[in-house]
């Protein structure tokens, strides 16, 4: 049994040799220094698991200057020594090859005087690696998050403003980074859209944890227009559910769509303005007609009044679908009926039809929902389905254009008595350039594609050659 322990005072032999037992198993290495008559600095004692290592055992360098012991010491070591004699306490760090160590020396007085300085060394090279590490990985980040050509935000579900913006998502809105932070996704999004934020914010704090993706018109400091893409995912950020986002500007993008989708509709509106010309030329000849007429009686006749106007409206009808068609895009989605869209495009496309010898059969079905749209760009696209129906049936017969709801979504559809369109084909559809007509432009299919995948919707087709084919769009319900 040993004393100390287990009661009893200890002896004096026992403290030395349990300090003794301590000191020698002590992980780090543990010295003194002192002044000898020379006034150099001398090892009084160096103990602890690396002075074994380094063979710098008490009984090894006692009594030996620190210059001796310490060969590769620096001058700016030998520095900290003397001030530690001054009687500052300090703390140093210094490098064995690859081992890194930090040292604490403090000064032991008596009577006002320093007369010893105690040191101890302790190994964190693998601290180091760790902090080293982080520190890579924190340029890593930064490079990825800060310095990146994408947008990132986070920003808590039940929260308006945002929590963290990286430099590039503030440089889109044209903000700096602590403007942006006051703001929250509403306010950069432009007034028509802002419900399209509010819907995803609220089926957020619903807990919906879906990622999303939509493009929508930004707006910046200045008032000007981005269009952007972001993509959000739900995930928790220092413990409470945040949205992540990534913003990309695809303003760039979107012109060139938008040149393809313009070049396509002057050429539809090309090929049909034969027809619409003829069409016009019918109503003026006939109203000429009446003039004449009515010149030559000089007398009031009001039946030709009645036809007369009803000709000019029909001219003003044509004539004001086209130019609401080809007139510059009004870019904010809008909540619309489908059934009047169509009705207009049909009268467009009628004289086309009839020209063709088709017939074109419309059944809606009672009061269908509307739908959140680009009125033109939609009209685009039932203008492009109907006349590829039309075009199918060189040899006459009908079109059937329906509009029916099937749960959430709203169904357009166009069927044909075509040639259909044979399997190995099917595939080929929507492929720029991909036609079959002498004057097609190939282009109508894709860019139909490309406006009703913005709209969330989809397009789909099915064939039989020699019998028809069906094109439907489905659109979500707004
Ligand atoms: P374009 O009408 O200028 O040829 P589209 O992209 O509108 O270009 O159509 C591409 C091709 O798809 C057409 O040339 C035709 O071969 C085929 N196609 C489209 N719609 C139909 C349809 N209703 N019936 C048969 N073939 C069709
Ligand atoms: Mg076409």
């Amino acid at each position: 049994m040993q004393a100390g322990i287990y009661g009893g005072k200890p002896s004096i032999d026992w403290y030395k040799d349990e300090l003794r037992r301590t000191v020698e198993n002590l992980h780090n290495h543990i010295f003194k220094y002192k002044r000898d008559e020379d006034g150099q600095f001398v090892f009084t004692l160096s103990e602890g698991k690396l002075a074994r290592e380094f063979g710098l055992t008490t009984d090894r360098i006692s009594g030996k200057r620190l210059q001796e012991v310490l060969q590769l010491c620096s001058e700016d070591i030998m520095t900290m020594y003397e001030k530690a004699y001054e009687g500052h306490v300090l703390e140093y760090e210094s490098a064995m090859g690859e081992r890194i160590f930090t040292t604490t020396l403090s000064p032991i007085v008596e009577q006002g005087r320093v007369v010893e300085v105690v040191g101890s060394s302790t190994e964190i090279t693998e601290r180091k690696r760790m902090e080293r590490e982080l520190q890579e990985a924190e340029e890593l980040y930064r490079s990825l998050v800060e310095d990146t050509l994408v947008g990132v935000y986070i920003a808590y579900v039940n929260e308006h403003s945002f929590v963290y913006v990286n430099p590039r998502m503030a440089e889109m809105f044209g903000y700096t980074q602590e403007d942006m932070m006051r703001l929250g996704a509403v306010d950069l999004v432009v007034p028509e859209e802002r419900e399209i934020v509010l819907k995803n914010q609220s089926r957020r704090c619903k807990g919906d944890r879906s990622p999303i993706r939509y493009q929508f018109h930004g707006l910046r400091s200045d008032g000007s227009i981005v269009h952007l893409e972001v993509l959000q995912k739900t995930t928790s950020y220092k413990g409470k559910p945040a949205v992540i986002g990534i913003l990309q500007d695809i303003t760039e993008r979107k012109r060139a769509e938008e040149m393809v989708r313009k070049s396509e509709l002057l050429s539809v509106i090309g090929q049909l303005a034969a027809g619409v010309a003829h069409e016009i030329r019918n109503p003026l000849t006939s109203l000429k007609g009446f003039l004449q007429l009515m010149y030559s009686q000089q007398q009031e006749k009001q039946q030709y009044f009645h036809i007369m106007v009803s000709e000019l409206n029909r001219i003003e009808k044509i004539i004001s679908e086209f130019l609401v068609l080809a007139k510059p895009q009004d870019i904010a989605f809008k909540e619309r009926d489908v059934v009047p869209m169509l009705e207009h495009i049909i009268v467009l496309a009628e004289t086309h039809a009839v020209m063709h010898n088709v017939r074109i059969v419309t059944r809606y079905e009672p009061d269908p929902p509307s739908v959140m749209c680009e009125e033109n760009q939609l009209k685009q696209v039932f203008l492009n389905l109907l006349k590829n129906a039309i075009e199918a049936m060189p040899n006459g017969g009908e079109v059937h254009v329906g509009v029916r709801r099937e749960g959430d979504t709203v169904v357009i559809s166009f069927r044909d008595q075509g040639c259909g369109i044979p399997e190995d084909r099917l595939a080929r559809l929507g492929e720029p350039f991909y036609t079959t007509k002498e004057n097609g432009t190939g282009l109508g299919l894709m860019v139909s594609y490309r406006i009703i995948h913005n709209h969330g919707g989809t397009i789909s087709v099915t064939s039989r050659e020699q019998q028809g084919s069906t094109f439907e769009v489905r659109l979500p319900v707004g």
